[in-house]
């Protein structure tokens, strides 16, 4: 089969995030945040929130120890059937984001997302990133979020988003240094990512987009800032000094 991996067009460049799902609760980031950073790291392309939806009947799904899990396959159904009400004219990809728990099939336990590239669609559960997860539903909707577990959320968060997307612009797990785009397959893994490519990913996206690093750079520091994500504003700076030292 052959993989045509997700190029940015005249006219196809915007992803849209469809939100599925109640986000209305005390221990979410909302989405219109979470994609703020999408934004900011895709430079060239336009990211549209669309309005949330419910989980319709027909998305299937099964108990696994208490957690309602959805398959993954029910929402790449959704977002192909629904094409018609967005522009397609101007769709690049389509991804669902959910509170909910997802899976793949019986064999797969859970995903944090997947992604099915030939079509340009994909999901991503948050539902994994809390750190009070597994705590039975009564807790979290009644726990409100410290600011230190929404600094971790959000982070997490992000990490997946962006990760995942980088997928549909084919990039592939790095086994080259510390990356956004190494594979995470617990939450140790997830934590060990760092929210920045490595120089080899930073080249294989830049291929593909042609931004301005240090514009990218600098619109992410600010954004770090206003989100209190302290290791990653510090990171970007350091490297934005870099280029001003050399540039000297
Ligand atoms: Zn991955
Ligand atoms: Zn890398």
């Amino acid at each position: 089969m052959q993989i045509r991996f997700r190029f940015l067009h005249d006219s196809h460049k915007t992803i849209y995030i469809q939100p599925v799902g109640s986000f209305n609760h005390l221990r979410v980031i909302p989405p219109d945040v979470i994609i703020e950073f999408v934004r900011i790291f895709f430079p060239g392309c336009e990211v549209e929130l669309l309005s949330t939806i419910d989980f319709s009947k027909s998305m299937k799904y099964r108990e696994n120890d208490g957690i309602r899990q959805y398959r993954t396959g029910s929402f790449y159904k959704y977002l192909s059937q629904t094409r018609h009400k967005r522009d397609a004219k101007r769709e690049l990809l389509c991804v669902a984001v959910t509170m909910a728990d997802i899976c793949i099939s019986k064999i797969w336990d859970w995903v944090y997302g997947q992604a099915r590239i030939i079509d340009g669609v994909g999901v991503y559960s948050f539902a994994r990133l809390d750190p009070l997860f597994p705590a039975s539903p009564q807790i979290l909707l009644s726990t409100p979020l410290t600011n230190e577990h929404r600094i971790i959320m959000l982070r997490r968060c992000v990490k997946v988003l962006l990760h995942e997307l980088n997928h549909l612009f084919g990039l592939k797990h790095c086994i080259y240094y510390i990356c956004l785009m190494n594979g995470a397959n617990n939450e140790i893994e997830m934590d060990r990512q760092p929210l920045y490519l490595c120089p080899v990913c930073l080249r294989k996206l830049y291929s593909t987009l042609q931004f301005n690093v240090r514009d990218v750079y600098e619109n992410f520091i600010a954004l770090c800032g206003k989100y209190g994500l302290e290791e990653e504003r510090i990171w970007y700076q350091k490297r934005v000094d870099c280029i001003q030292d050399t540039n000297k």
